[in-house]
């Protein structure tokens, strides 16, 4: 089996091209921001807990992401591959993923990181809010604290993969099919 990890700074277009990519491959895609808005949704205590977090701006704890995605590992055990999108996104979470991963078998195979400047996380974020209504997509300040978290806790899985042999980085400016095709190059 083949495991991307869809990387980059919020706003970055991960979300539209998982979409795109699963598709093409047919991975399963597992977007832990997802999950988490599915669990707000019905109301559930851990949606309850997330939103709090998320609301702000801030990443909700390592081992209720895990958790899910653990969850769904177990569930799906004969897809192709899976596409994580929005996670990990802390280096525990990496180390974690491995862990998880080893277990079945598995490793990851690369980490896809699509890079857009801080400025544009801005401008697509606002743009996004327009058309999927999100809480955590209305207010600067919420968005300067993803941009934040962003940098202290998820940029340093830069290096992890790098040491892994893993990261490959493409521009993330561009229309959605120039940056779909150098993904698809990569895979
Ligand atoms: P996203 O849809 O990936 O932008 O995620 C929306 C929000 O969900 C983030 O700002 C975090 O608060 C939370 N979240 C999503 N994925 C993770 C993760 N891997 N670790 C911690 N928090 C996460």
């Amino acid at each position: 089996m083949k495991h991307f990890i869809l990387f980059g700074p919020p706003g970055a277009g991960k979300g539209t091209q998982a979409a795109k990519l699963v598709e093409k491959y047919n991975f399963l895609h597992l977007s832990t921001g997802d999950l988490l808005r599915s669990e707000i949704k019905k109301g559930t205590e851990l949606g309850k807990a997330a939103k709090e977090l998320i609301d702000k701006g801030f990443l909700v704890p390592d081992e209720i992401v895990e958790g899910m995605i653990k969850d769904q590992f177990i569930k799906n055990p004969d897809v192709k591959g899976f596409l994580l999108d929005g996670f990990p996104r802390t280096v525990v979470q990496a180390e974690h993923l491995d862990d998880m991963l080893k277990e079945l078998g598995e490793d990851v195979t690369g980490v896809i990181s699509i890079m857009i400047p801080d400025g544009m996380v801005k401008e697509r974020i606002r743009h996004r809010a327009q058309i999927e209504g999100r809480a955590d997509d209305t207010s600067d300040e919420i968005i300067e604290n993803r941009i934040q978290t962003y940098h202290a806790k998820t940029e340093p899985l830069i290096s992890y993969y790098k040491k892994a042999g893993k990261y490959k980085e493409i521009d993330g400016i561009g229309t959605i099919e120039d940056i779909f095709g150098k993904i698809c190059k990569v895979i």
